[in-house]
């Protein structure tokens, strides 16, 4: 133990703070630690390994606040006078990175609720510390005002359980804590059945060979290794299909690759590497594993950093699941 007493690195729970605690102020969350800054709502940057603390504020019209899981808006591009969006949002911003680092690292954020957010889960007045989330996925959109937004979705820790993680929203938008639906387990299970026998068909039907490099991880007793990527994610707000044409053969690598966004496909099915936007190949495909362009598409646009006026109506006339 190099450190001083307590050791509070700025991350997780922070000592003697109990969830639920209000503060009346901007100030007074800052002095008890639990969200340092006065004014921004991102604490955190990627050199430290992700997001400490975010306020949820109401302030942004597209986030959605659902209780266990909130999809929250990035920083950047807002006209401070109106709080209208004027541009763009970028990736590259340094509290936008810090949640995707947050992402990548699986740190948790503490969650502070103000009281003009969404009313069912917001605080009467002041600022509530609501606990700790993970960030379990990011995109862009479209925001209302027309321009980039980047998205990312937090969830709360402890809230997950195991056929969660495994469907990543199969089960869709959570239940209101304390009401869970009638027979919510069986239909996990038999959702849960279905997940595994669609990726164990496509892992089969490639020989376990990865779509995008063509490894095949063995193991020894004659096993072979890769996973199943979904193409349109299946949690909210993608609300993707669990079937075969929505998913690839990949190995781990180029799995969280895509997942990430670091690793796109176009519309020739050509792999493109998002840093420097050059092909790396084309993806392998099977004449029995159907690819749905569409839901490479979708995924495509989840992580473009830019759009053209042409791009945004296009986006507004198809679901992107708002709601
Ligand atoms: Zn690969």
């Amino acid at each position: 133990m190099a450190s001083e007493g307590g050791g509070f690195n700025g991350y997780g729970a922070v000592p003697g703070i109990a969830v639920g605690r209000i503060y009346p102020s901007r100030e007074a969350l800052s002095k008890a630690k639990v969200h340092r800054p006065l004014m921004a709502g991102i604490c955190g940057t990627k050199a430290r390994g992700g997001a400490e603390s975010i306020v949820v504020s109401g302030g942004y019209p597209d986030d959605q606040d659902y209780g266990e899981v909130i999809i929250y808006t990035g920083h950047g591009g807002r006209d401070p006078a109106t709080g209208r969006q004027v541009k763009d949002q970028d990736l590259t911003d340094s509290g936008n990175a810090a949640l995707v680092a947050s992402r990548i690292s699986g740190r948790p954020v503490r969650v502070i609720r103000g009281a003009n957010g969404v009313f069912e889960h917001s605080p009467a007045e002041g600022y509530r510390y609501d606990g700790l989330f993970v960030v379990d996925d990011h995109w862009s959109s479209i925001g209302l005002d027309r321009f980039l937004i980047w998205q990312f979705r937090l969830r709360q820790l402890g809230q997950e359980s195991e056929s969660d993680e495994v469907l990543r929203g199969a089960t869709d938008i959570p239940m209101p804590a304390g009401n869970p639906a009638p027979n919510r387990n069986e239909r996990i299970a038999r959702t849960l059945a279905r997940s595994r026998e669609v990726a164990e068909r496509v892992k089969r039907v490639h020989n376990y060979a990865c779509q995008i490099c063509g490894i095949v991880l063995e193991i020894p007793g004659g096993l072979r290794y890769a996973e199943t990527a979904h193409i349109r994610g299946l949690g909210h707000p993608h609300n993707g299909p669990d079937q075969p044409d929505n998913a690839l053969c990949l190995c781990p690598s180029h799995h969280a690759l895509f997942d990430l966004g670091g690793i796109t496909i176009d519309e020739s099915l050509q792999v493109i590497n998002e840093t420097s936007g050059s092909s790396i190949g084309h993806l392998r495909l099977h004449r029995r594993h159907h690819v749905n362009r569409e839901y490479l598409r979708y995924h495509r646009e989840l992580y473009r950093q830019r759009i053209s006026g042409a791009d945004a109506l296009l986006t507004d006339s198809e679901s992107r699941s708002r709601r």
